[in-house]
């Protein structure tokens, strides 16, 4: 079966979200997820959105982006990110996110690696405040159709190793055909990869394969970032946050005897470290966070999501000390793409985790993803819009045989078997750029 649009893009998370809405209401939009369209890492996001606060904040916002990301950030894309804040932050009050006020002017929180609080939050459940109201708009536009439980396979290039839309698979197992002018990967990271991660399990890094075996450029594959504090839990599955801003408003990290051991403010990759270091010292598979500091209605109001995951898991932080331990969380690297999130490959985009505009460097500041997937998500959707009404790009003649002698359909005959070797391509792929970094082999363009 052949499904036409003039744009897929596959992933429901922010970046998807926000990208879709910027469509005119007559382009025809199909949005297709793996899983439930609510599940996906932007619904997880705790702590906030960053946003500049005032032209006073700019030089302290860019150096702390530049500083935590090593100075490997793109300058280009951290500018357009700091001075898209304010706009993105208003246009998503104006799709009905409440982000906490104190009377008309929004409150600010903190996290490692801020010189000032300048953090928009709503409680401790920023992205499922964010992305839920995106949805909900997203639901009500006629123009825009979400298939669940379907996944890419893969993209389909034509002659010219152009996109021309995507191979797709349900839940059953059916394969079709998506025609599309325009594909916009937006598949978030990869953290389902990895055994110990923050992120949902079915966010396996799957277009970066894809981008692999397409000769797509893909950038900084290896610059994986370990969030310090997880909740330690003997359980399987997804690691439960304890947001950077519960630090942000004063919790320490405590050794075995209960002593304080590093700089709790410092950037992710530096706390991720020292508690590593502190974890081996001590011979524990976890370090404490204590809240004491942190007034006890300010953790009821500010963090009513934690407070009760912790105590669900026998842990009250409260009146005690929680067990804390790094994992896996955020992908810096990705497609590469340009600061109108273009691929390298003609009428393919990528946004939001999945891509890489440098803007993040080699270690992401807490709470400029969620902003970033937007900034970046928006642009793409203006740049394609623009070409679609300006019609520069000549109709390609994609007829229904011509299309379908584009695909191999022997590839996708076994799609656990495909899985694996795409788990396979991204794992290698990480630990090559690992040994070039390590033998100093590196190359940044
Ligand atoms: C626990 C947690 C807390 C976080 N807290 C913050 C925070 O406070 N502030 C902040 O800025 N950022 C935070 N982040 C990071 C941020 O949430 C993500 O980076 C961001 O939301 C990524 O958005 P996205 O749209 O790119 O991807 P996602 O939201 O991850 O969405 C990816 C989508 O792609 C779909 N998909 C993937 N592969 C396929 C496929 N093959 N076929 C079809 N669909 C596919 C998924 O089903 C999903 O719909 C946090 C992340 C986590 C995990």
């Amino acid at each position: 079966m052949i499904k036409d649009a003039d744009v897929v893009i596959v992933g429901t998370g922010a970046a998807g979200l926000f990208c879709a809405l910027h469509f005119t209401k007559d382009t025809r939009i199909l949005m297709i997820t793996k899983d439930a369209m609510d599940k996906s890492d932007s619904f997880l996001a705790q702590g906030g959105m960053c946003m500049l606060r005032d032209e006073d904040d700019y030089d302290a916002y860019f150096e702390d982006t530049m500083k935590a990301g090593h100075y490997e950030n793109n300058r280009q894309s951290v500018e357009i990110m700091i001075r898209s804040s304010q706009n993105i932050a208003s246009e998503l009050t104006g799709y009905g996110v409440k982000f906490q006020k104190d009377g008309k002017n929004f409150l600010f929180t903190r996290e490692g690696g801020h010189s000032r609080p300048r953090i928009l939050f709503h409680e401790d459940i920023t992205g499922k405040e964010i992305t839920s109201t995106l949805l909900e708009n997203v639901l009500k536009r006629k123009n825009i159709e979400i298939l669940e439980y379907t996944s890419m396979l893969d993209i389909i290039c034509d002659d010219n190793n152009s996109c021309c839309g995507i191979v797709m698979c349900n839940k059953d197992g059916d394969i079709s055909l998506v025609r599309a002018d325009y594909t916009v990967l937006a598949c978030g990271g990869l953290g389902g990869l990895y055994k110990h991660s923050t992120n949902f399990k079915h966010i396996t890094g799957d277009a970066l394969a894809i981008a692999y075996k397409h000769g797509i450029k893909v950038e900084n594959v290896s610059y994986i970032q370990m969030h310090p504090t997880t909740l330690y839990s003997e359980k399987q599955g997804r690691r439960f946050l304890i947001s950077e801003s519960v630090r942000g408003e004063g919790a320490i990290l405590l050794n075995k005897k209960k002593e304080r051991f590093c700089d709790e403010l410092m950037p992710r990759d530096i706390v991720a470290a020292e508690i590593k270091k502190q974890m081996e010292k001590d011979s524990m598979p976890y370090v404490w966070l204590s809240m004491e500091n942190i007034p006890q209605d300010e953790i009821r109001n500010h963090f009513p999501n934690i407070l009760e995951q912790c105590l669900k898991e026998g842990y009250d932080p409260v009146n005690g000390y929680i067990p804390v331990v790094p994992a896996q969380h955020y992908f810096m690297g990705g497609i590469k793409v340009n600061s109108n999130s273009r691929t390298s490959m003609p009428y393919l985009y990528a946004v939001g985790e999945t891509s890489c505009n440098g803007v993040h460097g080699r270690n992401r500041l807490a709470s400029n993803s969620l902003l970033e997937s937007m900034v970046f998500a928006k642009r793409a959707a203006d740049e394609i819009q623009g070409e679609i009404l300006s019609k520069i790009n000549k109709p390609r003649n994609l007829d229904d045989d011509y299309f379908i002698k584009l695909v191999n359909y022997k590839d996708y005959k076994d799609i656990k078997t495909l899985g694996i070797k795409y788990k396979t391509i991204v794992l290698n792929e990480i630990e090559k750029e690992i040994n070039e970094i390590e033998k100093g082999d590196k190359i940044h363009e």
